[in-house]
């Protein structure tokens, strides 16, 4: 069913546990992607082989199941040791990892239960597809499962298990553990398998760090042009592949404002909407010091890579401008442009206008009348702006209370909601059939808060 190649378990093994996901009492498929499954070449059997190998009942034949070790920052707090805690790597299909999230405890749970429940596992089904259809770079939802069992958090809720596919786990925190141990060998073997699998034109660290500050200011640009929160930014849920990974309590903004906060644990807003370029360029910032031990003249490493580092401003500018001048129907920005999107950005601020039904109908919108005949003036040289629009701003974006209430929903047995979303999200540039998919909350909707589930 899979032709599996398990690259990360020849790594040296201090750098993972090896252990199959902990069974479960009674798998039962909720979905599987089969768009996905066909673009791995994964033949699809039937349902119950399906929910007990996605549960983790079943070993698929050439999985080697293991869990990764990692450390990381969190909330700018070190913290020496992390790891799958909850989430079993069953091994590379096609050069993707696929990997069982909520599969139960590991060797780095610490307090944790090691499993998770429907909610946010359904939530980050329906996101990191919606990502995918968005045209960002992120890990996929390949299944999900639930498992019979129940997982006790605020109160006693229904288990679930999501299959993830990432083009890797290799996070900065995985650098920065073998960093932290002076593990040189291990560091060495990480970042050749990083530079094979990700970057393979990239000339050792230097070139890495060249490629993934470039990677990471693509990803942020991309995720602000949607209005795109991730919500828990630390240096364990940055990709070195600039995939979005880890769905927790990410969000999609409704009214546009840059401080924007929707994350609970996240008290003094360090992962706001518009701080998320700069904890990029931090996050890179320890990137870059982790690889420092490999260089052999550290003087002269530590100088290259700052400027490497800082390099994250240009790109972003670029990628940013080429964005959301895209989204005013400018098909080729330049500098001047910038202060024409400042402005519509701030007169949305003053009106609280609702991030993505502004610029999907910026055309219809009543806006202020000097902007608008700039705005006119600058598209007069435009060869086709309303395609440019068209296709930079999404009809429809996972918002909140339609996914909590698709949560809700499936909390009573009722899964149509999800699929329907789904369904929805698969097409994001058109407007879909079901209108009120685009409709921002009611006052009584709206969502305040996130959580990590
Ligand atoms: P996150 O903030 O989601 O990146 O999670 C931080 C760390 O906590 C990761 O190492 C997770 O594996 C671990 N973790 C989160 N939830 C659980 C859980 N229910 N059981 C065990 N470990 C967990
Ligand atoms: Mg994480
Ligand atoms: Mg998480």
């Amino acid at each position: 069913m899979f032709a599996f190649d398990n690259s990360y378990a020849r790594l040296p093994d201090r750098l993972f546990t090896r252990l199959d996901p902990t069974p479960v009492a009674e798998p039962r498929l909720i979905a599987f992607n089969d768009a996905l499954a066909a673009e791995l070449g994964i033949t699809k059997p039937n349902n119950e082989t399906l929910a007990n190998i996605f549960s983790g009942n079943e070993i698929p034949d050439g999985a080697e199941p293991l869990a990764q070790l990692y450390a990381g920052h969190q909330f700018g707090h070190w913290n020496p040791q992390l790891g799958d805690g909850r989430a079993i790597l069953l091994g590379e299909v096609a050069g993707r990892d696929i990997q069982l999230k909520g599969s139960g405890r590991t060797p780095y749970s610490r307090m944790g239960d090691g499993r998770a429940w429907l909610g946010p596992v359904l939530r980050e089904y329906v996101v990191s597809e919606a990502m995918h259809a968005l045209g960002i770079p992120t890990t996929r939802a390949l299944a999900a499962v639930t498992t019979g069992e129940p997982v006790f958090r605020e109160a006693e809720l229904p288990g679930a298990i999501l299959t993830r596919v990432a083009a890797s786990h290799i996070r900065v925190g995985t650098f920065q553990i073998l960093a932290a141990r002076q593990d040189i060998e291990g560091l060495q073997a990480l970042t050749d398998h990083a530079i094979a699998r990700h970057y393979p034109d990239a000339d050792g660290p230097h070139g890495l760090l060249t490629a993934v500050v470039k990677a990471q200011a693509q990803l942020i640009a991309a995720w602000m042009s949607v209005g795109f929160i991730h919500g828990v930014m630390n240096t364990d849920n940055c990709a070195i592949s600039g995939e979005t990974i880890d769905y927790g309590p990410c969000a999609f903004m409704d009214d546009y404002h840059p401080q924007t906060v929707f994350s609970s644990i996240d008290q003094m807003g360090r992962y706001a909407y518009a701080n998320q370029p700069q904890i990029a360029v931090w996050n890179l910032a320890q990137f870059a010091t982790a690889l420092l031990p490999l260089m052999p003249d550290q003087d002269a490493a530590i100088e290259d890579f700052t400027a490497l580092v800082n390099g994250f401003a240009d790109h972003y500018q670029a990628a940013w401008l080429r964005r959301f001048g895209a989204k005013i129907g400018i098909s080729d920005p330049g500098p001047d442009d910038a202060e024409l999107i400042g402005r519509l950005l701030s007169w949305m601020v003053e009106t609280r206008a609702d991030f993505t039904n502004t610029f999907r109908a910026l055309d219809s919108v009543d806006l202020p009348a000097e902007w608008q005949k700039d705005w006119q003036d600058r598209l007069a040289s435009e060869p086709d702006p309303a395609a440019t629009t068209a296709a930079a701003n999404p009809a429809i974006i996972p918002r909140n209370h339609r996914i909590e209430a698709m949560i809700a929903a499936a909390l009573d047995g009722d899964f149509a909601p999800f699929h329907a979303l789904n369904e929805a999200l698969s097409r994001p540039y058109e407007d879909p059939e079901d209108r009120t998919l685009k409709a921002p909350p009611e006052p009584e909707e709206v969502v305040q808060a996130t959580f990590c589930g």
